[in-house]
């Protein structure tokens, strides 16, 4: 039984993503006004003593004045990783490379990929690749599967899944609306399982001495990784999850100087994605992205500036609309982040009708994630997050998943194509009631 379940959210011991520190609690209240201001968690149910309902997101963390809620600290299990001999492949989500050098006195938004990586290949990673490539699937598949969607007329308004607070938000208190979710999986859950089912066969390792590692600004991953709907044929797909704190925490243990280590490239034994797969950290990128493939697959043009720089769904508003014309029809678009705003426009759906709704459950999406550098949330911090990521994806070559060759690559040599039986089976997912 949870002591002063009044006054702040009660964890429950076996909470994959968080955990509470009892010796420090001041009892602020604080983690309990997030939860039930900006997510939409508590307040929503009654805690009887037994069952307790977490969306895994981590928001709590992030506003607990004292540290006493953690991220479930899995540092340790990641050096044992490292030091077991079998082949370490960490995988990077498009946000840490704009957040990690706050965890060493460098400004918010400064892009430190060269520096991440080679950070993670002192920590002896054998492999570092970009999560970037698994974004760029997940767009390859989503927008062909809203595409499908709006020809049929079914299951529309299509939902984005690639969050998976806002996915199990879904399955708890909006069952009804399950089969609006995306069936893709997150980038991580897409870019795991090729990295076991396929990468490995091609580069002759054993998928099972294969241990995969993503690093994220997420908690909710470290839920998301365990869910028996995505064990592949070898196991979790994705063996351990750690954020960004916790990577900060690890370089600092082992004395690595973050500042003056020399930049260094993902590894090339793996793909890297398009700039749509870096803005998949900010709200609205995940939208953003897809549209601009959505518009190459109907019109087979690729899309005009406006759309290659959608500022309509950008920003740190948390409910944002926007309009395109897809297959002829005027395609209504929804961009929020914070599943109490989503609460909002889910309670209209019925009357104020739209095709395509992303929703991140975090501030301003991954960027605020609840494994982040701890900011208090200030928006000044998680914009200029967002601004690098965006920074980043104007001076790439390729802006568009459709452009990036490796994936067309990928599709040629083992998925044929998207919405395949072979692309169903290692990229897409189901969802249960969990009312
Ligand atoms: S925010 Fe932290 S200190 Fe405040 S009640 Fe919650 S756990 Fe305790
Ligand atoms: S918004 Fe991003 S960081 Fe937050 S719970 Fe969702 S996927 Fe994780």
């Amino acid at each position: 039984m949870e002591k002063y379940s009044e006054i702040r959210v009660p964890i429950a011991h076996d909470n994959p993503s968080i955990r509470r520190k009892e010796s420090r609690c001041v009892l602020c209240g604080k983690c309990k006004d997030v939860c039930a201001k900006q997510i939409g968690v508590a307040g929503y149910w009654k805690y009887d003593g037994n069952d307790i309902v977490c969306i895994n997101c981590g928001q709590c963390a992030n506003v607990c004045p004292v540290d006493s809620i953690e991220e479930q600290d899995d540092t340790s299990t990641f050096m044992q990783a490292i030091n077991s001999g079998k082949k370490v492949a960490i995988i990077v989500s498009p946000s840490v490379r704009v957040s990690l050098g706050e965890m060493f006195n460098m400004p918010a938004g400064e892009l430190v990929t060269g520096k991440m990586v080679a950070a993670l290949k002192k920590l002896g990673a054998e492999y570092v690749f970009d999560t970037t490539f698994g974004a760029d699937l997940t767009i390859m598949e989503e927008a062909s599967e809203l595409i499908e969607r709006i020809k049929s007329g079914n299951n529309l308004p299509q939902f984005t899944s690639c969050c998976p607070a806002w996915v199990k938000f879904v399955e708890t208190f909006y069952p009804q609306y399950i089969n609006n979710l995306s069936s893709c999986r997150s980038p991580i859950g897409m870019q795991a399982s090729i990295l076991k089912h396929h990468f490995a066969k091609q580069n002759g390792i054993d998928p099972t001495n294969l241990y995969v590692v993503a690093v994220t600004p997420c908690v909710a991953k470290k839920y998301e990784a365990k869910r028996p709907e995505l064990v592949g044929e070898y196991g979790q797909n994705c063996n351990l999850v750690i954020t960004v704190r916790e990577l900060g925490k690890l370089l600092k243990s082992q004395k690595i100087n973050f500042k003056t280590l020399k930049d260094e490239q993902f590894d090339s034994a793996y793909p890297t994605g398009s700039g749509a797969g870096v803005i998949f950290g900010a709200s609205g990128g995940v939208m953003e992205a897809a549209v601009r493939t959505a518009y190459y697959l109907t019109t087979g043009e690729n899309p005009p500036t406006n759309l290659l720089n959608f500022s309509a769904v950008r920003g740190t508003t948390n409910i944002k609309t926007a309009k395109i014309k897809l297959l002829n029809k005027e395609i209504k678009l929804c961009v929020i982040f914070g599943t109490a705003a989503a609460r909002s426009v889910l309670d209209k759906l019925k009357t104020k009708k739209y095709d395509f709704i992303e929703v991140m459950t975090c501030p301003n999406g991954c960027v605020g994630g609840g494994g982040q550098p701890k900011c208090n949330n200030t928006f000044s911090t998680v914009e200029a997050r967002a601004n690098g990521l965006y920074s980043a994806d104007e001076k790439m070559q390729v802006r568009a998943s459709y452009l990036n060759p490796q994936i067309n690559k990928l599709y040629k040599e083992f998925l044929n194509k998207p919405l395949s039986d072979t692309a169903k089976k290692y990229l897409h997912t189901t969802y249960q009631s969990k009312k």
